[in-house]
């Protein structure tokens, strides 16, 4: 199976998935989309309201302000693979509670797996816990970090720079590094069959 084959495979059972209560009270699942060759992997947090009604991530006002910090790098939506930990809405844009995050990161795994990404970069703090599981994103975000063969870097989550304005140069100002991220890097090796990180990975920083 071929990446596109296997995003496409992820799709189509996420949109069937009963694995946790969210597929209750949701309208449409929201896979994630973007090319099965991105370099670039952004993973949000969960689908909002327009994205529980379209299903497709990040068309809301944070999307909005994606897609003008991806113009700002040169970059369009349709360059980068985009999704989230939680593939259907929490109800009332709560947070995804812990077993509805994990019940979801094989599909979450299966996409990074076929697409092999240069440089993911987390979007907020549940995305973020993944990678560093007891940071603050006000120490490490917009730093890079090795993982499993390809660069992490911590991002702000979008909607938290449009609620708080000071926030958005900072956003903007780690954006700005991505590109030297995706150039100054070999290809990673082929993908980690074992699964996400192991605690002596992460103990490289
Ligand atoms: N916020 C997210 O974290 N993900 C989306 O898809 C939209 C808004
Ligand atoms: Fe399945 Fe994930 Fe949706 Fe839960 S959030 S029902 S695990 S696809």
């Amino acid at each position: 199976m071929d990446a596109a084959e296997e995003l496409a495979a992820v799709a189509e059972e996420v949109a069937g998935c009963t694995d946790c209560k969210l597929h209750l009270s949701r309208k449409n699942a929201v896979p994630g989309e973007g090319p099965p060759d991105a370099d670039l992997m952004f993973i949000g947090e969960g689908p909002g309201f327009h994205e529980n009604e379209q299903g497709r991530p990040f068309v809301g006002a944070a999307g909005k302000f994606l897609e003008e910090l991806l113009a700002s790098i040169g970059l369009k939506r349709e360059d980068v693979f985009i999704c989230n930990v939680v593939k259907c809405r929490p109800p009332g844009n709560r947070d995804p509670q812990e077993e509805e995050i994990e019940a979801c990161a094989k599909y979450l795994e299966r996409q990074i797996r076929a697409i092999n990404p240069k440089v993911i970069v987390t979007l907020g703090r549940f995305s973020m816990a993944r990678y560093f599981p007891d940071a603050r994103i006000s120490r490490i975000h917009g730093q890079a970090r090795e993982i499993d063969g390809r660069l992490v870097v911590p991002m702000y989550h979008p909607a938290a720079a449009l609620h708080q304005p000071s926030l958005r140069q900072v956003v903007e100002r780690d954006f700005s590094q991505l590109p030297q991220f995706i150039a100054g890097r070999p290809s990673p090796p082929p993908p980690d069959l074992e699964g996400p990180s192991e605690p002596e990975q992460l103990s490289l920083f």
